[in-house]
């Protein structure tokens, strides 16, 4: 590819792995970057005034993949790591997820470099309103649709429906998901990428022949995916041995109480200072021996260092891009000893009950909780079913399966439109 505005290593890791499944599916050369680079970005300053006094700025993106199927779909990430290929990264990665569960969308990222920690309620609210503000030329119900992700939650989303319905004059709640239930979000949405973690895992259990009853797993971060998992697989009898976030990590094979870890965190924002004795290196926590590896926080955690140390039997990609192409490489020649559940499959579940949500939004007519979460099982299976069947079909692996599905899916929609003019 010539010189690009997107750069860095999850950029080049997006890129590795859409030339590797380009190969398996042999599309011409001439047609991937018609595929693979995102339609369209934009780059915002956020100045802001904080409770010092002093003024500040932010900068924050919004990168839009394809608008081929629909409307573009994806979270905005409050993180200090965030840069435009970043960013650009895990819009791709949206694409390929949405095309594989069947969703009507193109994928799409935000984000906005910055500690959401260091910030107080009021100067978070600030930047929320304002960074809003700045996408409202780019964004839109039919257009691109914003949902939470790292450093992001239910209160956030609700500011940005807020802002963006003041300078319409009218109340548009379909502009976001993932907004609190009082705001027009639907029952389940904050709950659904865990739980859709936790049913994949069982259902890799199931495959692997490891009974959910008694399993083991660790879990990397412990924010809305990584808590929310945690807690549905104690709820199907898999004991928690092992958390982290991006304070400290414990680690205990007896069992961690995840319910105090839950109240612990959700006071104080952070694991720091839960227990002493229970401390473990961060590092060493992903090798420990468990049945279940669900990485919740950050990409490119599991590399070519320590993937030939995990000890798990299944890794449950609750994160995007956890795993490095190196490390994907390693694990696939452990694969009768690692089985994976990538995360364009397991952490779909957000997306697809975003999709139920935006639905629901548009017609005004809302769905209980039980019939949201049987739709959002029903179509995570309907993805599970597929990409076992093209794994098994074209002997690769589950993330190769995955990527294949989604990218073929996007592919023929842009051959059926042509291309303009
Ligand atoms: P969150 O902000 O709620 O939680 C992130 C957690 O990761 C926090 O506990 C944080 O402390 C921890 N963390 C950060 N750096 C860490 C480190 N170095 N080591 C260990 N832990 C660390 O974010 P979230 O919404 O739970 O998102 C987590 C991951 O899941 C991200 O990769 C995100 O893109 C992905 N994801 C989220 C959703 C969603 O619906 N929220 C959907 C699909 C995928």
């Amino acid at each position: 590819m010539a010189s690009s505005a997107y750069t860095g290593p999850v950029f080049d890791m997006a890129l590795a792995q859409f030339q590797d499944v380009a190969d398996h599916l042999e599309i011409r050369e001439d047609q991937r970057l018609r595929l693979f680079m995102p339609k369209r970005t934009l780059i915002v300053s956020c100045p802001i005034n904080l409770d010092d006094g002093s003024t500040t700025v932010f900068q924050g993106y919004r990168v839009q993949h394809h608008l081929t199927l629909g409307p573009t779909k994806g979270g905005v990430r409050f993180a200090p790591s965030v840069d435009v290929g970043e960013v650009a990264a895990l819009a791709i990665w949206m694409s390929w997820k949405c095309a594989l569960a069947g969703l009507p969308y193109g994928g799409a990222k935000g984000g906005v470099a910055v500690d959401p920690l260091a910030l107080s309620r009021r100067e978070l609210e600030s930047l929320s309103r304002r960074y809003m503000q700045e996408m409202i030329p780019f964004v839109g119900p039919h257009t691109d649709v914003m949902a939470p992700d790292m450093g992001t939650n239910e209160q956030v989303m609700a500011w940005f429906m807020d802002t963006y319905s003041m300078y319409q004059g009218k109340t548009v709640s379909e502009i976001v998901t993932g907004k609190p239930v009082e705001t027009g979000g639907t029952v389940g949405r904050r709950e659904a990428t865990g739980r859709g973690v936790a049913h994949l895992a069982a259902r890799a259990m199931e495959e692997v022949g490891v009974r959910s009853q008694g399993a083991t797993a660790i879990i990397q971060g412990f924010g809305n995916v990584g808590s929310v998992a945690a807690q549905a697989l104690v709820q199907r009898g898999v004991r928690i041995v092992g958390v982290s976030d991006h304070t400290a990590a414990y680690y205990d094979p007896a069992g961690l109480d995840v319910a105090a870890l839950e109240r612990y965190a959700r006071e104080k924002r952070i694991l720091r200072g839960f227990s002493n004795e229970l401390s473990i290196d961060a590092g060493e926590l992903l090798e420990q021996p468990c049945d279940l590896l669900v990485p919740a926080a950050l990409e490119r955690v599991i590399d070519a260092h320590n993937a030939k140390r995990l000890r798990c039997r299944i890794i449950a990609e609750g994160a995007n891009g956890p795993t490095t192409p190196e490390a994907d490489a390693i694990l696939r020649e452990r694969r009768d000893e690692i089985f994976v559940v990538p995360d364009t499959l397991c952490n779909a579940g957000g997306v697809i009950v975003s999709y139920f949500e935006w639905v629901q939004g548009l017609q005004q007519f809302f769905w209980t909780e039980d019939e949201v979460m049987e739709r959002l099982y029903a179509a995570l299976d309907r993805s599970w079913n597929a990409v076992r069947a093209r794994a098994r079909k074209d002997d690769i692996s589950n993330r190769k399966a995955a990527l294949a599905i989604g990218v073929q899916t996007v592919r023929r929609a842009k051959e059926m439109r042509g291309l303009f003019p």
